[in-house]
């Protein structure tokens, strides 16, 4: 860490009640530290500066894995025990795939799910997947409880429609029906320590027939927000994911998207990427589909 980094208070939290009051007490000074792995590199560049951190690691409902048809994840859960949950790698696949593509195992070791939202970087791994499975997430604040689908959390670059005192409980992904498989692609330069250029998760369910019932398509990466491209979907529901139907996919992916230049590549290969990377996503999940 650089020589920049503030003078702080360090306090543990062992309520949830605690935790919002803190928070919404100083809103400006106070910020909740999971992970760390993006709120101390902000800090070592001068970029935050906040006066206390907030350590919620002992508050029960922020933490662990359960299932009774819907899927809770508790915010503080760290991506290598998302990416190793037997339940999430069958039936959440894409999602699985998305806490596995964050950095390297020891970043995974530390990151949270629910650090990976509230920073709402557009390139960050995970949300394109909890998208395509319907994710909800559970607010807590000073106000009460509030439940969002996770498309509505966002703002824009690094901002969340969290209110002051405002924290992401759980993430809660809905049971899917039987022959549905999901998908996550990362494109980035090296398999490791690299954000996404861009990310493309599908999910598929299949009917009897073998027809599309329900697709969904999300991007990352390409847009200033993690993406549901509702029409991408839309355009192979109905279909066997012949090559007409991957290609509307593609191209309504490709329209959704409003991917920028940068240092890493051109928004022209970012939007053919889309394309590329949709369809390819979309027969990976319908291939896991058929499995099950
Ligand atoms: C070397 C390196 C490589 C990385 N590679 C990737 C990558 O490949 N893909 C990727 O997606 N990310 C990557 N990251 C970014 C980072 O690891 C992830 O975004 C991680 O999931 C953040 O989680 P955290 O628990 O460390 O969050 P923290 O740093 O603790 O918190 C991040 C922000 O979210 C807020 N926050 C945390 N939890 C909550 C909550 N429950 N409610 C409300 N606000 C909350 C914090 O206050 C803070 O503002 C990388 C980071 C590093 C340092």
């Amino acid at each position: 860490m650089g020589t920049a980094m503030n003078a702080f208070d360090y306090e543990r939290v062992a309520t949830l009640d605690e935790l919002v009051a803190a928070l919404a007490g100083d809103p400006d000074g106070t910020r909740l530290l999971a992970g760390g792995t993006d709120l101390l590199v902000f800090m070592a560049d001068g970029k935050l500066a906040p006066r206390k951190l907030l350590d919620p690691k002992r508050v029960p409902e922020l933490n662990g894995i359960s299932h009774n048809g819907t899927l809770r994840i508790g915010a503080l859960t760290r991506m290598r025990d998302v990416e190793l949950h037997p339940l999430v790698r069958s039936r959440y696949t894409a999602l699985a795939q998305g806490a596995f593509e964050v950095g390297s195992v020891q970043i995974r070791h530390r990151a949270t799910l629910g650090g990976n939202l509230g920073t709402a970087s557009p390139a960050a791994d995970t949300p394109p997947a909890l998208l395509v499975h319907d994710a909800v997430v559970k607010l807590r604040g000073p106000d009460g409880v509030r439940k969002l689908p996770l498309g509505e959390l966002y703002r824009g670059p690094g901002q969340t429609v969290l209110a002051p005192g405002e924290v992401i409980v759980a993430v809660k992904l809905p049971e899917h029906p039987a022959r549905t498989g999901s998908w996550y692609i990362k494109l980035a330069t090296r398999k490791a320590m690299d954000i996404a250029f861009v990310g493309v998760a599908a999910r598929v369910t299949l009917a009897e027939d073998g027809r599309v019932a329900e697709a969904r398509v999300a991007l990352g990466a390409v847009a200033p927000v993690p993406l549901l491209a509702a029409e991408a979907g839309a355009a192979v529901t109905g279909s066997r994911l012949e090559d007409a139907a991957l290609a509307a996919a593609a191209e309504a992916a490709m329209a959704a998207s409003s991917p920028i230049s940068d240092k890493r590549c051109s928004a022209e290969y970012r939007r053919a990427m889309v394309g590329v990377l949709t369809k390819r996503a979309l027969r990976q999940a319908a291939a896991l589909a058929e499995k099950r």
